[in-house]
């Protein structure tokens, strides 16, 4: 046996097994083919609309026609004993209804961000989860991205790279094309998607602040970028400002009308922590400067999305609290109703 980099999986037939629900951009690109590459976590059933492409990806990846499960006979996934987590990658405003069954056919979730429209979705939601003595997790990436976790620890570990923390800048724009990109469609309609651009990527601003500084904020004041285009009808672009217990602030924002932006600086007494792109899928570049030298620091085989299914999936088989709970995506979404009600009135909201 040569030195491993990283432990043996577990054997297949020990695994703990996840079934997909919304076969859409997400669960086909990044989750499902990463699925395969974890420790603890396989793919065991299909959840989709569109039995057709239900049964092509079912063919690529093993999963027998069996175990797929259109919306409709989705509750006799009860007896499904291959399935022991239910992972909802739809549009935002299904999850809470989707929890809700998952839990009622006594699975576990993993629930794509944001969590829900409301805060009182998310209450239901973890309280459905706890009615039915199983775990809920919210599918916040960044939060297992070694990157992003090696940042936390520089500007909050011991070393205290930066002095202390005073200012987090942040930004997460793309250009929403909803005539061009069906992933874009729901994203446009309040309906279903609950919110713009702040629900979509402004998250990662919010999420991503909370985390580097690791406190919660008190206050809020926010306003709204520039009006949206006709066929839009959720907010294109929000910028805010969080007060936070310690006296540091962050200026975030997210955009609809700008080609891409994921950063991250977080300034300090002696230096500045910068994560440029900071959540991307594939990219993230590090760097620490202060007065005496400027770094970049590589990790190389940072995959996120194996450790954060990883960690569902031995949450779930160890029926323990998953790292990122409900409980954070509750905190995430009456922030971000929080920032609605700071840029409607034009007021600074106390949290
Ligand atoms: P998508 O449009 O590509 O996929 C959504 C899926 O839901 C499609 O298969 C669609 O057919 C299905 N669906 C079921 N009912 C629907 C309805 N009433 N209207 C529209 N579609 C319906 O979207 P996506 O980009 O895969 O996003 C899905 C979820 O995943 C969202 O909550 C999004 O925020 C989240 N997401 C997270 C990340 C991340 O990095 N964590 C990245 C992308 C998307």
């Amino acid at each position: 046996m040569p030195e491993l980099q990283q432990p043996l999986p577990d054997a297949p037939d020990e695994k703990v097994g996840f079934a997909v629900v919304g076969l859409g951009a997400y669960a086909l690109n990044q989750i499902i083919p990463n699925l395969g590459s974890t420790q603890h976590a396989k793919l065991t059933a299909l959840v989709s609309g569109n039995a057709e492409k239900a049964r092509t990806v079912g063919r690529a990846y093993g999963v027998m026609e069996e175990h797929q499960y259109s919306y409709d006979d989705f509750d006799r996934i009860a007896e499904d004993d291959s399935v022991d987590v239910i992972y909802i990658i739809l549009p935002n405003a299904l999850h809470r209804e989707w929890t809700e069954r998952a839990f009622a056919a006594g699975k576990h979730v993993l629930c794509e961000k944001p969590m829900a429209v409301t805060a009182e979705d998310c209450r239901a939601m973890i309280d459905a989860g706890k009615r039915a003595g199983k775990q809920l997790m919210i599918g916040y990436r960044a939060q297992y991205d070694p990157y992003n976790l090696r940042a936390i620890e520089l500007v909050r570990g011991e070393e205290k790279a930066i002095g202390e923390p005073h200012l987090v800048f942040t930004e997460h724009g793309r250009m929403l094309k909803p005539k061009e990109e069906q992933r874009d469609e729901w994203r446009a309609v309040k309906e279903l998607a609950g919110g713009g651009s702040l629900y979509d990527i402004g998250i990662y601003s919010l999420n991503g602040a909370r985390y580097l500084l690791g406190e919660e904020p008190v206050s809020v004041t926010a306003n709204y970028r520039e009006p949206s285009e006709k066929e839009v009808d959720v907010e294109e672009g929000v910028a805010w400002t969080m007060k936070f217990p310690s006296g540091a602030t962050a200026n975030c924002s997210s955009s609809y009308r700008v080609e891409q932006a994921k950063r991250i600086f977080v300034q300090g007494t002696e230096g500045e922590v910068t994560l440029d792109p900071a959540t991307d899928y594939y990219v993230r570049n590090l760097y620490v400067k202060t007065k005496e030298k400027n770094t970049q620091l590589i990790i190389p085989q940072a995959n996120q999305f194996t450790a954060m299914l990883d960690e569902m999936a031995l949450a779930a088989r160890e029926n323990r609290t998953p790292k990122t709970p409900g409980e954070e995506g509750l905190r995430d979404v009456t922030i971000m109703q929080a920032i609605y009600r700071a840029a409607d009135s034009g007021k600074e909201v106390t949290l």
